[in-house]
């Protein structure tokens, strides 16, 4: 789960990391308000979305006057906003943050996250700060430092010193430096975060450590103990399928193929997505409906899935254990007459009431004649494959 940078900077703040004032505003008028309630030169106003990239996209904008805030907010909140982070579709905006402006000298990468190859967690750090690290990770890695934490200890202080160090920081500044790395990775770790980024985190021109931008991804498998988190979900940011999807308790991945795929378990689904790109094609997504899949559920994967217009063909592979298989045919029938099949459905349907789902197929094959029997998967494979192909 994602949350807007006003909400990452609270996280940071109570956490004991110093971070600008600042005000949330969802008007222009509001803007040129907060502008003058700073009653400083300059200030920043910076679209909130579930995507970074947004200096470059022309949604964080420093300005000089409060109808330069009203005018900065006015475009931000009539334009979707594009970046290299999102899809050419681009994401509205409807929160804006102004700050005051901060001086800055110089710019810091600070990052938390989980290092999968050493079954760590790590802290990242760059003196390389506010340009995308994964353009500095590529170019120069060796400027991207990386602390694994201990297990039980966390990041100990004789780490983050020596972080710091490594970034450069001296004197008073390097105390302070630290003290805002191991605070960050406290946090991290309280919140159950899958990503914690400050980027960037910059010392002023007066000689102040601040984080000016603040990111915070979760682990959804823990939001179950964070309530206040999950009230914090902003739903305008999400794709509407996802949103859908995840209301329906499908797990739903959007890919770029044009095979859409309703399988039941996370890894018959990935078998599933593997034999149709053996066969030559590409899945349109990843969708688990679950082992204990419902009609209704069912129904709605259905949707989904075909609400997805690069969808050509889809393969329905359903192993019933738990899951039955006359559910999902039923399933299949009602989406069927509710939506209307357009596209071929190949179903490979095997285990737990098979014969009760094949007689419930053969009886709607009139009615539904997109709808095709498979033998087994591969045999569903190459019946979805060619139909693709064809269209
Ligand atoms: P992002 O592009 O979505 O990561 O948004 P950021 O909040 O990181 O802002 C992008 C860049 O704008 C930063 O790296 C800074 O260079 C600049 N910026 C943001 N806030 C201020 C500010 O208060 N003062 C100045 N001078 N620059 C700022
Ligand atoms: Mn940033």
């Amino acid at each position: 789960m994602k949350i807007h940078e006003y909400q990452a900077r609270q996280i940071l703040s109570d956490a004991g990391i110093p971070v600008p004032q600042a005000t949330v505003v969802r008007t222009p008028e509001e803007a040129a308000e907060a502008f003058k309630s700073f009653a400083g030169p300059m200030c920043v106003v910076k679209a909130q979305v579930y995507a970074g990239g947004r200096g470059k996209a022309g949604f964080v904008k420093l300005v000089k006057s409060a109808d330069e805030a009203r005018q900065a907010a006015q475009f931000m909140l009539t334009h979707r906003m594009t970046s290299y982070q999102t899809g050419p579709e681009g994401v509205p905006v409807s929160v804006l943050l102004v700050a005051p402006g901060v001086e800055i000298a110089k710019e810091y990468y600070l990052g938390m996250t989980l290092d999968r190859s050493r079954s760590t967690l790590t802290m990242i750090a760059s003196a390389e700060g506010g340009v995308e690290i994964e353009e500095v990770a590529k170019k120069s890695p060796e400027k991207v430092l990386k602390e694994p934490l201990h297990p039980l200890l966390g990041l100990q202080g004789y780490q983050a010193r020596e972080l710091a160090y490594k970034l450069g920081f001296k004197d008073k500044l390097a105390g302070e430096a630290a003290r805002v790395m191991v605070n960050l990775s406290t946090a991290f770790i309280k919140t159950d975060a899958s990503l914690a980024e400050i980027n960037p985190l910059v010392v002023t021109k007066d000689g102040k450590l601040l984080a000016i931008d603040a990111k915070f991804n979760f682990d959804d498998s823990a939001l179950f103990r964070h309530n206040d988190i999950v009230a914090m979900e902003d739903e305008s940011q999400e794709k509407p399928l996802d949103v859908r999807a995840k209301k329906a308790n499908l797990n739903y991945i959007a890919l770029d193929g044009t095979i859409g795929c309703l399988v039941n378990g996370a890894g018959l689904a990935m078998a599933t997505m593997d034999i149709i790109k053996l066969h030559g094609a590409e899945p349109a997504n990843f969708l688990d409906v679950g082992g204990s899949v419902t009609a209704d559920g069912a129904i709605e994967a259905f949707r989904i899935i075909l609400s997805d217009p690069k969808v050509k063909g889809i393969l329905v592979n359903i192993f019933g254990g738990i899951a039955k298989c006359d559910v999902i045919a039923d399933a299949l029938v009602k989406a069927g007459r509710e939506v209307g099949f357009k596209v071929p459905v190949v179903v490979r349907l095997e285990g737990t009431n098979v014969d009760k789902a094949r007689e419930i197929l053969r009886n709607a094959k009139s009615e539904l004649p997109m709808i095709l029997g498979a033998s087994d998967l591969t045999d569903a494979a190459k019946k979805v494959t060619a139909a693709v192909k064809a269209a």
